[in-house]
């Protein structure tokens, strides 16, 4: 998702400055910003202090592992990008005035307890559960944030993504989106977990990267979801998938991993109500997008 973001505010007009240590990352996806004269590249790790930075006036906090196969091998490191890095990025923008979005997650909500998620929702997290190492993470992203807002008074936003897909994702992400288009573009069994009855709402990710745009230039404070309200299980995700590419692929069970999410559905009235924001890209259009991208690489 960051390479598309800075491709919309490049396009802009504005001046970039990339981050990125490339633990889950693929420098491909920055390839053609090579020779603009407006974007910048750091291979660096946002957890380090980052010298020599020029003035800035918005920072934007999108690094982490996000995937559940990543995070499951990298959980202190996804520990540290939500608490380190976030101190460090929150101390750059109070040093230069600048404004603060950072990408939180609808993982703070959970498996959750309310249908359709709310952002004053509290979430039913297990502290303590595999998927804990990032829950927590962006949960006390999102605390310090507000208390840089409350005792720095800087200017923040806070995005609560939800399931968000599209091109340059890895095929081998572990995320449900590539897994299930690797498979059925390479005639692999579909690997659904569990029942399949469990459900979830894909953003695209040019729809996504234009809500947080807009919301790094608002003056909301609270968190905002950002996500397509869309749902169906991945059952129907799977049958979507096989029709979509004419798969001949066969659906085969496998255990639910644990803490699995029941539920996820963004609420998004907020949004529409002070961004004049959602979605515009259909499931079937931006599918069809991800895979011509999975076919050409
Ligand atoms: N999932 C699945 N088969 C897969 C990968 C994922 O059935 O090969 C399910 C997973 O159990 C979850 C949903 O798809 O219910 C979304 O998983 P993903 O890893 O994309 O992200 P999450 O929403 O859990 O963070």
């Amino acid at each position: 998702m960051p390479s598309h973001l800075c491709d919309l505010i490049l396009a802009d007009g504005h001046s970039v400055i990339g981050v990125d240590n490339f633990l889950t990352g693929n420098p491909r996806n920055i390839a053609h910003l090579q020779g603009n004269g407006r974007f910048q590249f750091l291979q660096a790790d946002v957890c380090q202090p980052l010298p020599g930075l020029p003035a800035i006036d918005c920072v934007i906090h999108a690094a982490s592992p996000a995937s559940p196969k990543d995070y499951y091998e990298y959980p202190i490191e996804t520990l540290d990008v939500g608490s380190i890095a976030s101190r460090n990025l929150l101390e750059i923008a109070k040093t230069n005035g600048a404004r603060y979005l950072v990408t939180s997650t609808s993982e703070c909500y959970g498996d959750p307890l309310e249908h359709p998620q709310v952002e004053t929702y509290w979430g039913n997290v297990n502290p303590v559960g595999p998927r804990s190492c990032y829950d927590e993470s962006k949960r006390f992203a999102e605390a310090i944030t507000m208390a840089y807002h409350r005792k720095h008074g800087v200017r923040t936003n806070i995005a609560r993504i939800f399931n968000t897909y599209g091109p340059r994702m890895k095929l081998n992400d572990g995320r449900v989106v590539p897994q299930f288009l690797d498979q059925a573009l390479h005639g692999k069994p579909i690997t659904i977990y569990g029942d399949g009855l469990q459900t979830r709402s894909f953003c695209y990710v040019s729809d996504l990267v234009r809500g947080l745009y807009l919301l790094s230039q608002s003056e909301e404070r609270y968190p905002v979801n950002v996500g397509n309200p869309v749902e169906l299980t991945m059952l129907e995700f799977a049958q979507r998938i096989q029709r979509l590419t004419g798969s001949a692929s066969r659906i085969v069970h496998e255990p639910l991993p644990q803490d699995d999410p029941k539920r996820r559905r963004p609420d998004i009235t907020k949004a529409r109500s002070i961004l004049g924001w959602e979605p515009v890209v259909s499931l079937e259009d931006g599918l069809k997008q991800t895979i011509a991208y999975f076919q050409s690489t």
